[in-house]
């Protein structure tokens, strides 16, 4: 595969872009692969890309129903952060964190890394010991994060209002490192460096069915008919319990749709992350001048990829008083996914009671910001049969031992 660079983009004006390769090739499927990964989101791509680079494990398919990044990948607020109160959690997504700083040069495609800074306000004084405590875990844990006093808020975001009547604004953790990438293009700029080792990415392509052999994986039925394979990666997040039901085994998961909206595009008047968990929303601005809003989970289990009425006006009603100027923009378009919500709201990365088949789910509302060390995590974890040292604590079995890893905190509402 030819590289993007600047000598590229010159020689391509000079004869009207007609030289540029497919990004990636769109094979027929083979009847045999060394692993097979269902699920081309951000997760199941990451994970076939690791595979290859840390493992040199090539022969591989990604198989997919959709498009690629077509899931939540492609339809989440697209927040990056690692401030976490666990240290398993803060460990796997400081990693993701640390991995999105290079990936733009790592992929040779740009995806738009913005270390901007995240803030969630704390507008209560539960919240102020909340984050006041994970501030002084993230120290320990390596991820730098501190409790910033209200005037600190200000300065760095001037459009909010510190002093709601129900919900004044008394502090915020505040992750300077955190911010945002483009969604698509790390879907689309692991794809590529995917195809270029060799993968194969078949999309449109359904997964009907698991097929076993002596309690062991054989490989999958698909809509383009069987292939066979002895390692399987489920990654298929809102679909998980589905994939896991053909497989033979249950998993603790729900799934629900969380939605999303942006405004019209306006001038740049905020250039930082913020998140108002006590009030269900969270709000940037995206490089075309949209305010990217989002809330809350739907109360209610669906597979439904829509968004609806009252979950704009739930969300917008929650962040007025902190934005009073968003009251007067026009909302532009709305959209859901379907995500995959484990009890700790923790995710599950792990062997399954299926010899061969590994599984990656459970990231319900936050996982686009962890898929680097997800991928990275997930392709150690099916190399080696060995769950890695990242991983080894979201495995199924911890729901069985009672080892959870209590992120309600964290990932209420946030993303
Ligand atoms: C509105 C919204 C906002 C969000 N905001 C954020 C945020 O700001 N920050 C953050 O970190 N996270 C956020 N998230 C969560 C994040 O998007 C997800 O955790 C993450 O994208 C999951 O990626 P994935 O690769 O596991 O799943 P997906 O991207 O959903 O990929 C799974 C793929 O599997 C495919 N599939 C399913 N079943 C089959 C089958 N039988 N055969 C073949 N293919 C199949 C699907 O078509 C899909 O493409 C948000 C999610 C939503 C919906």
């Amino acid at each position: 595969m030819r590289k993007y660079s600047v000598t590229a983009i010159v020689r391509e004006a000079y004869r009207y872009h007609t030289g540029w390769e497919r990004a990636w090739r769109s094979p027929e499927p083979k009847d045999e692969y060394d692993a097979i990964i269902i699920g081309a989101g951000g997760h199941g791509l990451a994970t076939a890309y690791y595979l290859g680079k840390n493992y040199g494990i090539t022969k591989v398919a990604i198989i997919e129903k959709g498009w690629l990044g077509g899931g939540n990948t492609g339809r989440n607020t697209t927040i990056i952060r690692s401030n976490y109160l666990q240290d398993p959690s803060a460990a796997i997504y400081e990693k993701a964190r640390s991995l999105y700083e290079n990936l733009s040069q790592e992929l040779n495609y740009n995806v738009m890394f913005s270390p901007r800074g995240v803030m969630m306000l704390a507008q209560t004084e539960h919240e102020i010991r909340g984050y006041r405590r994970t501030a002084h875990a993230n120290n320990l844990q390596g991820v730098e994060t501190e409790f910033i006093p209200p005037h600190t808020v200000k300065k760095l975001c001037p459009i909010i209002e510190l002093s709601g009547p129900r919900f004044p604004v008394l502090g915020a953790l505040w992750q300077p490192r955190g911010g945002t990438a483009r969604h698509d293009a790390v879907a689309w700029g692991y794809a590529r460096a995917c195809s270029d080792m060799g993968m194969d990415i078949i999309q449109q392509c359904e997964v009907t069915g698991i097929i076993k052999s002596n309690g062991k994986v054989a490989g999958v039925d698909t809509t383009k008919g069987k292939i066979k394979t002895k390692s399987l990666g489920l990654v298929v997040a809102g679909n998980s319990s589905v994939l896991a039901d053909k497989a033979g085994f249950r998993l603790p998961i729900e799934s629900v749709a969380l939605q999303a909206l942006v405004s019209e595009p306006i001038k740049p008047c905020m250039d930082v992350v913020v998140m108002a968990n006590t009030v269900h929303g969270y709000m940037s601005q995206s490089d075309k001048g949209e305010m990217v809003i989002g809330g809350g989970t739907d109360g209610f289990n669906n597979y439904t990829q829509r968004g609806s009425f009252h979950h704009i006006e739930e969300t917008v009603r929650a962040l007025i008083e902190t934005f009073p100027m968003i009251s007067r923009l026009k909302m532009l378009r709305q959209w859901g996914g379907i995500v995959d919500v484990t009890g700790d709201r923790s995710p599950i990365i792990s062997k399954t009671p299926l010899d061969g088949c590994f599984i990656n789910c459970g990231w319900g509302t936050g996982g686009f910001k962890a898929i680097p060390g997800s991928g990275w995590a997930m392709a150690e974890t099916m190399a080696t049969g060995i769950p890695s040292t990242l991983a080894s604590a979201f495995s199924l079995d911890r729901f069985k031992e009672g080892r959870f890893i209590d992120e309600s905190v964290a990932a209420g509402v946030a993303h």
